[in-house]
C-alpha cells in the first residue's frame, strides 16, 4: 500500500526515516517530510510518542479517558472519540523532543506545521488542518502498490526474419505492442492503425490482404 498525500508540497521536506524515531512510514508522507525537515534544521531526531493510531488504539485510549472521568484515576485525561482523532488520519504526532516541544504556532508555521490544541504542546499537525474538522478531506489516499513491470528484449521470427522486439513480462507471459510489431516489419507486411471514428484498432496483413479489427482496446 502507498500513501498519497493531499498536502501542499511547497514546504521543504527531509527523509523521515533519518530524522523521526517511531513509525514515520505510517504517517502522511508529506507531513512526515515536513517534520523531518524541522528535525534536520534543529539538529535533532524527533521521537514520536504517538504517530498514526488505529481506531482500535483510539478506542482503548478513549475507554481509559472515560474511566478517568468516572474515577479520577489514570493518566489519560483527554482523548478524542474514536473516528475523530487526527492521529487516526495519519495527520498528527505527539512528541516531547526539545526544542520542538517548546515551539509555538508562529515558529512552526514556517515549516507547514501547527499545534492546534493550546493545552497540548506536544501535539503537532500539518498547517492546512488547523481549525478544520473534515479529516477525510486531508487524509492521504491509500492506493495499491503498482506492480513492477519487467521489460525484456525478445527475438521473434516474423515472416521468416528474426526481429528484435521489446516485450513486457506479465504473469509469465510476454506482451508486445501491436505498433512495435508493425514497425518491425521492413516490408510493411503488417499495418496497425487507430480508427478514431469507429474507435477501432485496425490490423492489416498486406501480404494476405486480410484485416482484423479489435474493438475498444
Ligand atoms: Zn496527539
Amino acid at each position: 500500500m502507498i500513501l498519497k498525500s493531499k498536502l501542499s508540497k511547497n514546504y521543504p521536506m527531509a527523509d523521515p526515516k533519518k530524522y523521526l524515531i517511531g513509525s514515520p512510514e505510517l504517517l502522511d508522507p508529506v507531513f512526515a517530510g515536513r517534520l523531518a525537515y524541522l528535525a534536520k534544521c534543529k539538529g535533532v531526531k524527533i521521537k514520536l510518542t504517538e504517530g498514526f493510531r488505529s481506531s482500535k488504539r483510539q478506542q482503548e485510549l478513549y475507554n481509559m479517558y472515560l474511566q478517568y472521568k468516572r474515577t479520577g484515576k489514570g493518566s489519560i485525561k483527554s482523548a478524542a472519540r474514536p473516528g475523530t482523532s487526527w492521529h487516526e488520519f495519519r495527520l498528527a504526532v505527539d512528541t516531547s523532543t526539545y526544542p520542538v516541544r517548546g515551539m509555538n504556532n508562529t515558529q512552526l508555521a514556517r515549516y507547514g506545521l501547527c499545534k492546534p490544541i493550546k493545552s497540548e504542546g506536544w501535539h503537532i499537525q500539518p498547517l492546512e488542518t488547523k481549525g478544520k474538522s473534515n479529516r477525510k478531506a486531508f487524509a492521504p489516499a491509500e492506493v495499491e502498490e503498482e506492480e513492477e513491470v519487467d521489460t525484456t528484449t525478445i527475438t521473434a521470427k516474423m515472416n521468416g526474419k528474426n526481429t528484435k522486439l521489446t516485450s513486457i513480462l506479465y504473469k509469465n507471459e510476454n506482451y508486445v505492442r501491436l505498433r512495435d510489431l508493425a514497425e518491425a516489419q521492413s516490408d510493411d507486411a503488417l499495418e496497425v492503425s487507430w480508427n478514431q471514428a469507429t474507435k477501432t484498432v485496425e490490423i492489416k496483413s498486406k501480404q494476405e490482404g486480410k484485416q482484423w479489427t479489435g474493438h475498444q482496446l
